[in-house]
């Protein structure tokens, strides 16, 4: 983290920080999710892994909310790691999950624009590979092919998410082909997903960068989004891995796009 977020709280193996007047970032070691809770009610962007049930309930209970006030989901791409409590609070309470519209397939597990077992093996000797790899893999409880058969485009006001905090949409495909951000205006807070990261398993660098090719769908779209996230005048940034950016969205940008991807 560049600066210092306003509260923190510490549980075995997650950090809850405030960023913003209404904001929380959830960060774990393997994946992020972000809580916004105003007046008009409770959103959550990404959700951890299936496995992650317990420290989202937590991530939710530090902050004086039950899953079943969570007003709705937002899915920045369709990836095990992002959307896996999303389907259980879709099954369990009936929360509206939402993603863009050319996201929904990959969030339904209609198709699979995923580093699949193949992709690993073929880079199984690569620096973090491996660890990463049996990491996550108690993670998954074993369904790995588990998506949100609810999920629907969300509903829009201009280009704002008509849910609680009112965040712009914005594609920055290329990790996946309908890969969204999630801009709260007047929090000043981007959540960029996986989009930019500032810390993997699978890289030695540290801040800002892109992933590893073996998890971009489409490496040079994935690059022209980063540089379209510079146009972003918040001043917090929220990846799906690694710890919060905390000062501009453009220097972020910037930053990864000269730090680049590890392979
Ligand atoms: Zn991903
Ligand atoms: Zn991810």
């Amino acid at each position: 983290m560049v600066g210092r977020a306003r509260e923190h709280r510490a549980f075995d193996g997650m950090q809850v920080d405030r960023v913003s007047a209404h904001i929380h970032f959830a960060h774990t070691e393997h994946v992020n999710w972000v809580i916004y809770s105003g007046r008009d009610g409770v959103t959550l962007v990404d959700s951890g892994y299936l496995g992650q049930r317990a420290l989202l309930e937590a991530s939710l209970d530090s902050i004086g909310i039950r899953p079943a006030d969570v007003s709705a989901v937002l899915i920045t791409h369709g990836h095990a790691d992002h959307l896996g409590g999303a389907s259980w609070l879709a099954a369990q309470f009936g929360t509206p999950v939402h993603a863009h519209s050319l996201e929904l397939a990959n969030v339904r597990r209609d198709i699979l624009q995923q580093a699949g077992t193949g992709g690993v093996l073929r880079n199984a000797l690569r620096p973090g590979v491996l660890p990463w790899a049996l990491a996550i893999l108690p993670l998954l409880e074993g369904r790995a092919d588990l998506g949100v058969p609810s999920v629907t485009a969300p509903p829009m006001r201009g280009e704002h998410v008509d849910v609680p905090g009112q965040p712009r949409m914005r594609l920055v495909d290329g990790h996946t082909s309908g890969h969204t951000a999630f801009e709260f205006d007047d929090e000043g807070v981007l959540v960029v997903g996986d989009a930019l990261v500032t810390r993997h398993r699978t890289s030695p660098m540290q801040g800002p960068q892109l992933l590893a090719s073996m998890f971009q769908h489409d490496v040079d779209r994935a690059r022209a989004s980063v540089g379209d996230l510079g146009s972003s005048t918040a001043h917090v940034v929220l990846p799906g891995h690694g710890e919060a950016w905390i000062g501009p969205a453009a220097a972020a940008a910037g930053s990864a796009l000269d730090t680049g991807a590890p392979w």
